[in-house]
């Protein structure tokens, strides 16, 4: 997405910057407990960017006693609906006001091209309003008894939520789970990825210029065994809302089961299957789709197109057509509104990246594009877009979530080839499907083992449909009214009723 501000314009406004590296506990913004800091660093440029607080469980325990204390109070968990629609509401005009920065801190702290950031502000905030206009809009039930009773179902915020979120789309992720859980009511601590903290502190700015009650919203940057896990194990945490890799959602249920039995809610990770059939219209547009939908965000998404499956008649010619797309999709600076791709997050990351690459040439797939680190500026951390075709299913990079630039071509002869390959994996979180024949795509979309199917688009959608995954990809939903309902219980009231005197 290209912006109005130009290269010049975003690095001026970076150089601006003052960052808020303090928790935000209480309504005030403190050092950690313990006056330790981890420092998060520019990935395009390797400078540090601030030293930002630790939090570990002391914090984490201080944070969740006044999340409790104001859920216990009530002005905001017993707040009249419309009242907590207008604070919301509230926050979504701040977010709009400062969205330039907001983007500009994703950016500076994971990597990815300013425009996309702008674009997950967009979203952010949207979900932030969609969910502040919902607050008034639900009604609770009643049950279908005799006269001799009337029996309420009521809808009730949980409690303490804590959401422990990601840095691939640092703000949007965070929009995503504390838009419903604050809209129904709860308490709600945040802990941002240790690689992405600084949009989080600076929306915690813009939470208190909202004038949201004391110990509403908090935000703890930290590291996951520390702070995240000290959220994770408590006794007082009525439900933990992740997104992340799915190694860490298995150690959040563990979690769970040995302390409280919390709600824990996962979106985990992919290896999505983008099926495109011979019979699809325009194969040079559908290759620009497929190209983009691996190479977007530099592929740290979850949702990546990452396995492509072509129909074996038009292979040859479709990667052909990929190809050329995926050549001017190179990496570039973050802040250069034109760049498609931007830095990976860090050194870990990057040479995670690299060391999928070198196991897809040792294991036999046939490296068609990139397959390297490039350096568009000194000291960043970027890979060039890689394409491999002749990929199989036994091979690690078609198998497993790489989440970086990387591109695995399969090829198939029937309907029912794709469609036993694309549920090959431990994965479901998104999948592709592209064609003409509406029978086929009615037929496919049903079988298709997935949270959403893509059809002759990639990951189109808005803030009224659910996303998230089955399988090892998870089990929560984000957007829509249904993420809304995952941080209320229900409960029953059933009074009897003299019939007669
Ligand atoms: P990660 O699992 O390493 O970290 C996610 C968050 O969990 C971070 O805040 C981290 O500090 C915290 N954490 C780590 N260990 C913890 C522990 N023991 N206890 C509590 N918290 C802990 O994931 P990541 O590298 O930040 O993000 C990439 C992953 O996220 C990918 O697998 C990607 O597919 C997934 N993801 C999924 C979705 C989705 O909607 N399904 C969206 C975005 C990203």
């Amino acid at each position: 997405m290209s912006t109005q501000m130009s290269h010049a314009d975003w690095q001026r406004l970076a150089g601006d910057l003052r960052f808020e590296t303090r928790a935000f506990i209480n309504n005030a913004f403190s050092d950690a407990a313990s006056g330790e800091t981890f420092e998060t660093i520019n990935p395009a440029t390797g400078k540090t960017l601030a030293s930002v607080a630790s939090c570990d469980k002391a914090d984490a325990d201080v944070a969740v006693r006044h999340a409790r204390q104001a859920f216990e109070r009530g002005d905001w968990s017993r707040m009249a609906p419309g009242q907590r629609k207008q604070v919301m509401l509230r926050l979504a005009d701040l977010m709009e006001q400062h969205k330039n920065e907001l983007a500009l801190l994703d950016t500076l702290d994971m990597g990815k091209p300013v425009g996309s950031s702008l674009g997950d502000m967009a979203g952010a905030i949207g979900c932030i309003r969609y969910n502040a206009e919902s607050i008034d809009k639900i009604y609770g039930e009643v049950a279908p008894t005799g006269e001799d009773a009337l029996g309420l179902i009521l809808r009730e915020p949980l409690g303490v939520v804590a959401s422990i979120v990601p840095w691939n789309f640092p703000l949007m992720m965070t929009a995503w789970k504390i838009g419903p859980a604050l809209a129904a009511g709860n308490s709600v601590i945040l802990k941002p990825s240790e690689k992405s903290p600084l949009s989080a502190l600076r929306l915690a700015q813009l939470v208190q210029e909202a004038d949201f009650p004391e110990g509403v919203f908090q935000v703890l940057p930290g590291f996951g065994h520390t702070a995240g896990k000290a959220l994770a194990l408590s006794m007082d945490v009525n439900c933990l809302s992740f997104t992340g890799s799915t190694g860490v959602g298995k150690q959040l249920m563990q979690y769970a089961g040995q302390s409280n039995l919390k709600r824990v809610y996962l979106e985990c990770g992919g290896k999505s299957p983008n099926v495109v059939f011979a019979d699809c219209k325009n194969l040079d547009a559908v290759a620009s789709n497929a190209a983009a939908a691996i190479f977007h965000n530099q592929g740290e998404v979850c949702i990546a197109g990452s396995r492509l499956l072509v129909e074996n008649s038009i292979r040859e010619e479709f990667v052909q057509q990929v190809l050329a797309h995926a050549e001017n999709m190179q990496p570039g600076d973050p802040l250069n509104p034109d760049s498609f791709m931007g830095a990976i997050v860090d050194e870990t990351q990057h040479k995670r990246i690299l060391d999928y690459i070198r196991q897809g040439v040792e294991e036999g797939a046939n490296l068609r594009l990139g397959g390297e680190a490039v350096s568009p500026i000194d000291g960043g951390l970027f890979v060039a877009p890689t394409v491999f075709d002749n990929v199989t299913d036994q091979m690690t990079i078609g198998r497993e979530e790489i989440f970086g630039p990387v591109l695995a071509v399969f090829g198939f002869d029937s309907e029912e080839e794709a469609v036993r390959m694309a549920n090959d994996s431990d994965y479901g979180l998104a999948a592709g499907l592209w064609s003409q024949d509406i029978d086929r795509i009615m037929r496919v979309s049903r079988r298709l083992h997935s949270g959403q199917v893509f059809v002759n688009n990639w990951a189109g959608g808005d803030q009224t449909v659910p996303f998230g995954g089955v399988k090892q990809s998870g089990n929560g939903r984000d957007k829509s009214h249904h993420s809304l309902e995952e941080y209320s219980e229900l409960k029953t009231v059933w009074m009897t009723l003299a019939t007669r005197d």
